[in-house]
């Protein structure tokens, strides 16, 4: 079976088609500045990525140039569309009404615009995704795979805020969290790694990306992470601030004379290791300012860095244990010295890395030492393909 899988945003399109049997991306790429002028990207297995400028007043052009380059007679991977069997979206924010991937009809469409409240910037374009592939692929099954759908095991008293009841009820004010496909497929990986079955680990993933979670999974179920009701919650992030006292936030808005969408611009965009370096929301620039001398700079990784380290602990108190932990995403899969530095908080746990390994980027490496107490792993996410699989998995 051949899926596309879209992660469509307010104005890009990332996609990629996979073969689901045997598991390899056949081409891939994205479309930016859909709605400015337009430009696609494709790269089809083991061929050269090709950049074409060309206008995408709207996703449905953009959806149009991705399957024209699928079916391209020179470098195309498929040979006509009928070779497209499904299509399965990433879609952002699911509420309490999906618990997993779905198959996506009116009804679904219209449930996931209902939540589109909780999620302005992301939930719209998402389906604008889904309405252009149903323009340009009448009939093809599609599936909805959701970022918090996996979190939605959590129990209560990790989900409700310490605030009035009736804010949730009325509502639904709650934590949600996200980075669910990533959390899931990673969870899964570290059992299979360590040959344990999923049902019997208690494992804490650490998606450190631009936008980063930590996620404790017991039993194979989600019981708790650091984003919430949005993903500004929890981790200070490349650029967003992650926990900070809502006082604060008031303080600043006076000082500074910002509105909400002023403050919220600062917390969201401002903040994180790039508001605290006063440089870049990049470790690697991070780094390397770090290895000149700047201070800043360094303060910032050391504050990211003892954050995960605080939210691990937490994570080990709620599950009563950890078995193993999991490094992913851009930052967690290539930086060592970010990995190091977390865990050097975690000696209590009788967590011991070998440093040899832990100078291993972007592949599948066991970073703890044989006397380790607790195994810690360095798993690459792929949420395509998590996604390829959900979709595989619903359609048959
Ligand atoms: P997102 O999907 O949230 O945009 P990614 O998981 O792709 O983020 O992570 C991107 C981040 O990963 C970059 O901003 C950078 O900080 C970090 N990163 C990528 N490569 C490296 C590297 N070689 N060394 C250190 N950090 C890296």
């Amino acid at each position: 079976m051949n899926v596309l899988v879209i992660n469509c945003g307010s104005s890009s399109l990332k996609y990629q088609v996979i073969h689901s049997e045997s598991e390899e991306v056949l081409a891939k790429g994205i479309c930016e500045r859909i709605g400015i002028d337009g430009r696609i990207v494709y790269q089809p297995k083991g061929g050269e990525k090709e950049i074409t400028e060309s206008p995408m007043p709207t996703h449905t052009e953009a959806v149009k140039m991705v399957l024209d380059a699928l079916i391209h007679p020179v470098t195309g991977v498929l040979k006509s569309l009928d070779e497209i069997d499904a299509v399965g979206h990433r879609l952002v924010h699911g509420g309490e009404k999906f618990a997993a991937s779905v198959l996506i009809d009116e009804e679904v469409i219209a449930a996931v615009e209902e939540c589109s409240d909780l999620a302005p910037l992301h939930n719209p374009a998402n389906l604008i995704g889904v309405r252009a592939c149903q323009e340009v692929l009448k009939g093809v099954p599609m599936v909805g795979v959701f970022d918090t759908a996996f979190h939605q095991t959590m129990p209560m008293e990790a989900y409700l805020y310490g605030i009035p009841y009736e804010y949730y009820e009325k509502y639904k004010v709650r934590k949600y969290g996200f980075h669910g496909t990533s959390h899931s497929y990673v969870s899964k990986r570290a059992a299979e790694i360590l040959d344990k079955p999923y049902e019997s680990l208690k494992t804490i993933v650490c998606h450190l990306g631009n936008g980063a979670s930590v996620c404790a999974v017991k039993g194979g179920k989600s019981i708790d992470t650091s984003m919430g009701l949005s993903p500004l919650e929890g981790l200070v992030m490349g650029t967003r601030s992650g926990d900070i006292d809502p006082s604060a936030v008031e303080y600043i808005a006076k000082k500074e004379n910002l509105d909400m969408e002023g403050i919220m611009k600062v917390l969201n965009k401002d903040s994180g290791v790039y508001g605290l370096s006063g440089l870049s929301s990049d470790f690697r620039d991070l780094d390397s300012a770090a290895q000149e001398g700047n201070e800043r700079a360094k303060t910032a990784r050391d504050v990211f860095c003892y954050r995960v380290a605080k939210y691990i602990g937490s994570y080990a108190a709620a599950m009563n244990g950890v078995d193993v932990i999991c490094f992913t995403a851009g930052v967690g899969e290539n930086d060592g010295r970010v990995r190091e530095s977390i865990c050097s908080y975690l000696g209590f746990l009788g967590i011991e890395i070998d440093s040899e390994a832990n100078k291993k980027r972007g592949e599948e490496t066991t970073l703890s030492t044989q006397d380790s107490k607790v195994a810690v792993l360095l798993v690459p996410t792929d949420e395509e393909l998590a996604i390829c699989r959900e979709t595989v998995a619903i359609v048959s």
